[in-house]
């Protein structure tokens, strides 16, 4: 069985960072050393690891991913959400972490973020934690 996280997204778009989540579930875990996969199972929600420090820089990557996938572009998808699919396939479902001495093992300015593209919503990640 999967670890998971639970996740209440507040707009249609939206960057959230998981990582104190992330390093709970860790933390809470026997692990010490392996590896930790992230993965997010739904398909117009994504995950990504990039700049946390200055918020500016998720600004700029949901501002960019408007720009290239609008929200309506004369897409088939009778749902209506396409841009939020499109969106999720290029941004991916899963992230793999290194852990060392139980503590994730990432750069200085990396946060784990989860990507919201059709919110607000009630969303998880699944975590599974491999190593001793
Ligand atoms: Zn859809």
């Amino acid at each position: 069985m999967p670890l998971v996280i639970s996740i209440k997204t507040h707009s249609r778009i939206d960057m959230l960072d998981i990582t104190p989540a992330v390093q709970e579930a860790i933390s809470n875990s026997s692990l010490t050393d392996g590896i930790c996969v992230v993965y997010i199972p739904h398909t117009t929600a994504g995950i990504t690891i990039n700049e946390g420090a200055d918020p500016a820089v998720c600004q700029d990557i949901m501002k960019k991913l408007n720009e290239l996938v609008p929200y309506d572009a004369g897409y088939l998808h009778l749902e209506g959400n396409s841009d939020s699919h499109i969106k999720t396939s290029i941004v991916g479902n899963s992230v793999t972490i290194f852990v060392e001495n139980g503590r994730l093992v990432m750069g200085t300015w990396q946060k784990i973020f989860f990507c919201e593209f059709d919110g607000p919503r009630s969303r998880k990640a699944n975590i599974k934690l491999m190593g001793s």
